[in-house]
């Protein structure tokens, strides 16, 4: 449709730099300054200099005991998913992943030769895991939990109580922590975030952050894993990950310069999130432009840049939510993504990314209301 020169309104991906948030400009300069140095590959973990940065940064985080030499640094945390699950699966292992989830988790699974298992996040209590059910869904053949944390595509921060009794469950059956914490500095309404990883040291937890969405740089492509806490019965895996690390030579150099400045400079992505802040308004916005569609109901975003709205099915009986998704499209020109694209088990949701200014999120959602009316009497 864009090549054919139609406009479209995007709410499908939280590509942050495409929507007029600028990147920081230091660590711009950064990257530019450092070009020449940055033509060899570098160490295949990621620069030193790098690596202490992020060091640092799991200490400000309360993360105990984090050396250099745990920290891989990779092209988007989504390279180092992909390698952190094909280093660890053997055919038939199990992972818990949560549903809705961010779907890149479930595919690494499987593409590793995994099984991944879908745990409930209940959407009535502003879209908590539900520990029972992942208790439930523990079986011997169990490696891993991955816990998204801020959320996507729901929006939801989890309590510190919430965290442990995940952690206890780790640690009882013991599997490896898998803390998904992109979205740690994108937190609205004066809340807090808490890494998994500072929570136990018998633990084993794998931690993924990155640039992409704290400093608005998704397409450098940086993004790392921290191993910490129990590694005792880990040291094979680890193994696994340094060669895996090692056969791609290096991550992405230009941009590893960029997070020692990043990490350690003015953090401008609190201006956003403030009270008063662009991406504070335009959730505020989508949040209420949604609500007030008939049969749509939403949980508000208290982090990251995401919401995923529910469709009274007995409003909106529909069947195929993709199809739904492109018929809005087609007819409305807005694209949002279905919710079962995020292996949500029921055709009754969507994500929306309240990313564009709110000229734009206006006009698409009006389009979204004008589209479930109109699907509504059809
Ligand atoms: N994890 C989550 C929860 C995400 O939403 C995303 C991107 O949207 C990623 C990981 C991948 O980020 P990166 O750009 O670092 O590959």
């Amino acid at each position: 449709m864009e090549a054919d020169g139609q406009k479209i309104i995007k709410l499908n991906i939280g590509n942050v730099g495409a929507f007029g948030f600028d990147p920081p400009d230091e660590i711009v300069r950064d990257m530019i300054k450092n070009m020449q140095n940055a033509a060899p590959y570098s160490d295949s973990k990621g620069m030193f200099a790098s690596r202490k940065a992020i060091m640092q940064y799991t200490q400000q985080k309360n993360i105990e005991g984090v050396t250099i030499d745990d920290i891989y640094i990779g092209n988007g945390a989504s390279e180092l998913i992909m390698l952190s699950m094909h280093a660890l699966l053997d055919n038939g292992d199990e992972v818990l992943v949560p549903t809705p989830d961010y779907p890149l988790w479930t595919a690494a699974v499987n593409l590793a030769g995994g099984k991944a298992v879908h745990y409930m996040c209940n959407e009535e209590k502003d879209w908590m895991p539900d520990i029972a059910d992942i208790e439930a869904k523990i079986t011997p053949h169990t490696k891993a939990i991955v816990v998204i944390n801020p959320n996507n595509p729901t929006g939801a921060l989890y309590p510190d109580e919430l965290l442990k009794k995940i952690v206890d469950l780790a640690r009882e059956h013991q599997l490896i922590v898998f803390a998904d914490e992109i979205y740690d500095k994108c937190l609205y309404d004066g809340v807090t975030h808490t890494s998994m990883a500072s929570l136990a040291n018998d633990v084993l937890f794998i931690t993924m952050n990155g640039l992409s969405k704290n400093y608005r740089s998704c397409g450098y492509r940086v993004g790392w894993m921290v191993v910490s806490g129990e590694k005792k019965y880990a040291r094979d895996y680890i193994v696994g990950l340094d060669m895996l690390s090692s056969m791609r030579l290096c991550s992405n150099v230009p941009g590893q310069y960029a997070i020692q400045t990043a990490l350690g400079g003015y953090q401008s992505i609190n201006d956003l999130v403030a009270p008063n802040g662009r991406l504070t308004r335009q959730r505020d916005l989508s949040h209420k432009l949604l609500t007030d569609i008939p049969g749509v109901t939403c949980v508000k975003a208290k982090a990251a840049l995401y919401m995923f709205p529910k469709l009274d099915p007995e409003i909106y009986p529909i069947e195929d939510d993709k199809q739904f998704a492109y018929d809005l499209l087609e007819r409305e020109k807005v694209l949002i993504v279905q919710g079962t694209g995020f292996n949500w088990v029921a055709p009754d949701h969507f994500r929306v990314v309240f990313l564009p200014n709110s000229d734009d999120l206006t006009h698409a959602i009006e389009r979204i209301a004008r589209f479930l009316d109109f699907y509504r009497k059809k």
